[in-house]
């Protein structure tokens, strides 16, 4: 049987790609059949735990045929039957490996295609197609561990591939490459030899190649380990090359580069476990916030890999981090299931959670560019964290940054640098929110406190307002909404602000009526304000009803989130109220008074930057209110 199958237009796309590579460093693809190889391994060594027919003794081998002119590496893993072949190998299944696609497409977009293609295959390693970069046609031969059936895959790597039957002694994957003219001195062991050195010498299964060596005058043949197959995680930091901690960052997380921090961990006592754990410099190009990345932290037991999918091991927020745990004290043969609520997961977690937090606020306070590189990227996280993480709610709270309404754009404080730069007499820690700084900017709300100089700081992320309610009260002072309830400011101005309002409330009490009639359940309540100085009105949420921005972004999740009604406050000052209630006294049923009343509502909805209701009806009310003012000039001419 020989079937004859297309490649989906993905893959066909990607392969192009790999065809046409003028990628310099070619060598990654040995990296990544490498890496499958020994994830296969894995694979079939955790089945054998339960099926011992399945366990071997476990190694890669490659082997180099000058004559044949092909490279072949080998593996006796899981192996695949006919059905995973079509659809592991004929689509995309890496996640690293779409985002290259999408990455290439932006690039196109932006009209730079060319040199874009080649840096970014380094960069995410696209898995088994980069073989098609040194091969002009790969043979896959292949035998599911369990299975007395073997297939043969072969294909030039452009439109189509073929899959027959075929032979092969025992369980595993073997991927023959027939090599390109210019990329014959892959077959040279020592440059494949220097390869696996500085790629995958942690990978934990033997890489086997042979070769003949002369001795005394006589070739002989030998077959070597090429890797040291040391767990990296349990040498010594000072033994370790950055070269290979970063080799192992990218092996576990995709990401080529640095780090942009190392953590080793090493517990000892009711717990035992070493980790090494990275923090990523920047944000994967699949990174969704809320969504799981399941390959960024392995576990291991007594140096056996046992899944890269372990939830428990780390609370959801941190899962940006990448790296290894390799613990003592759980069994070997503990199942999936059981790494479920198993107490010592659970301790290891909180160990780490701990020890990756505490990282962070040194670098906070070591480093504050490099913080505020990582914040840029994983900022939210934190404020997840914040959300989430009861335990450690007042350290992580720590690690928030802001920008504030009196710093220039893009200048980042903490709540303590907030909270230490307060005036003596300032009650409470004013915060306001909204979508950008451009529209906080131009707030009516920060009137009152640009005027005594007080400070806000702007939260123009939706998750802002949830984690505040979270944390409420910082080092003694309430974290306070500047457009929710009424501002306490300090004794000295509060006292003469109260007065004032009061006098307008008490003089104008009527007109406040009519102004609430007219509205109806458009407002809560309708009142005079301190918080004004240069508008004539806003509009403030009540003390514990969600924002106005809150509850856009509510709505925007769910098109039924109801309306909250919010409070009308009116600027006693201003000539346009001064105008109102001139109008008012000496003719209370002027049918002006309701329309005027409507226009102030939209007036302060615009100011805020929130959409008005019927738009048509004001723009015709201001038209015939702009004619009548210039038919009074043109008259008084
Ligand atoms: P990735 O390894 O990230 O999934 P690849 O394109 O390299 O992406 O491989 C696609 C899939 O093909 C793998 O997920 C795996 O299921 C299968 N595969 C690749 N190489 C092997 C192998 N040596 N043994 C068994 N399965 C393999």
């Amino acid at each position: 049987m020989e079937n004859n199958m297309q490649f989906k237009a993905e893959v066909q796309q990607l392969l192009q790609l790999m065809i046409h590579s003028v990628y310099s460093n070619k060598d990654i693809f040995i990296r990544e059949l490498v890496a499958n190889a020994a994830d296969a391994i894995d694979k079939a060594r955790f089945e054998s735990l339960s099926k011992p027919e399945f366990a071997q003794k476990w190694e890669i081998r490659i082997d180099s045929d000058e004559k044949a002119n092909t490279l072949a590496i080998s593996d006796n893993g899981i192996g695949m039957n006919y059905d995973e072949l079509v659809s592991d190998i004929g689509t995309i299944a890496r996640s690293g490996t779409k985002a290259f696609i999408e990455a290439m497409k932006n690039a196109k977009k932006d009209g730079e295609n060319a040199p874009a293609g080649p840096e970014l295959i380094g960069q995410f390693g696209v898995g088994f197609y980069s073989s098609f970069m040194v091969a002009d046609r790969v043979d896959i031969i292949t035998r599911k561990a369990g299975s007395d059936k073997a297939w043969k895959w072969s294909s030039d790597g452009k439109e189509a591939y073929t899959i027959e039957e075929a032979q092969r002694d025992s369980q595993g994957t073997t991927i023959v490459m027939h090599m390109k003219e210019d990329a014959r001195s892959y077959l040279d062991y020592w440059k494949v030899s220097s390869i696996i050195k500085k790629y995958s010498d942690f990978i934990e299964y033997p890489v086997m190649m042979r070769h003949t060596v002369k001795k005394d005058d006589k070739e002989t043949v030998e077959d070597s380990t090429l890797n040291s197959m040391k767990a990296i995680w349990l040498r010594p930091e000072s033994e370790v090359t950055a070269e290979e901690f970063n080799s192992f960052y990218t092996h576990l997380s995709g990401q080529v580069g640095e780090p942009l921090k190392r953590i080793s961990y090493s517990a000892e006592g009711t717990s035992e476990f070493k980790a090494l754990l990275f923090l990523p410099a920047r944000a994967p190009f699949d990174f969704q916030f809320g969504e799981r990345r399941t390959n960024g932290l392995h576990l291991y037991v007594r140096r056996v890999f046992i899944t890269d999918n372990c939830p428990g091991l780390l609370p959801d927020y941190l899962r940006f981090v990448s790296g290894v745990v390799d613990s003592s004290d759980l069994p070997l043969n503990i199942s999936r299931e059981m790494l479920q609520d198993n107490p010592q997961i659970l301790k290891i977690n909180k160990n780490l959670a701990k020890r990756i937090i505490s990282e962070l606020t040194k670098m906070l306070e070591n480093d504050r560019e490099k913080y505020e590189q990582f914040y840029k990227e994983f900022g939210r996280l934190i404020k997840e964290g914040v959300h989430m993480d009861f335990a450690n709610r007042e350290k992580l709270q720590n690690l928030l940054l802001f920008e504030t309404m009196n710093g220039p754009k893009g200048k980042l404080v903490t709540l303590k640098e907030y909270r230490d730069a307060m005036p003596a007499l300032q009650q409470e820690i004013y915060y306001i929110t909204g979508d950008s700084r451009e529209t906080l900017e131009t707030s009516p709300h920060l009137e009152i406190l640009r005027k005594e100089n007080y400070d806000v700081l702007f939260m123009t992320d939706p998750i802002d307002e949830w984690v505040i309610s979270e944390i409420g009260t910082y080092d003694g002072k309430k974290l306070k909404s500047v457009n929710k309830g009424d501002v306490k400011f300090d004794e000295s101005i509060q006292k003469e602000l109260e007065e004032k309002t009061k006098k307008a409330a008490d003089e104008n009490k009527p007109l406040v009526e009519l102004i609430k009639k007219a509205l109806g359940t458009k407002v809560k309540d309708v009142r005079f304000s301190s918080r004004l100085t240069e508008s004539a009105c806003c509009l403030v949420s009540d003390e514990y009803d969600p924002s106005a921005y809150m509850q856009r972004v509510l709505k925007a999740m769910d098109r039924n989130a109801p309306n909250v009604a919010r409070i009308l406050e009116l600027n006693p000052d201003h000539p346009l109220v001064v105008a109102m209630k001139k109008l008012y006294e000496k003719s209370p049923d002027n049918a002006k008074l309701p329309e005027f009343s409507e226009m102030l509502y939209d007036q302060a909805l615009l100011a805020e930057g929130s959409p008005i209701p019927d738009p048509l009806l004001f723009t015709r009310r201001t038209a015939s209110l702009m004619t009548l003012g210039m038919e009074k000039e043109a008259s008084a001419e």
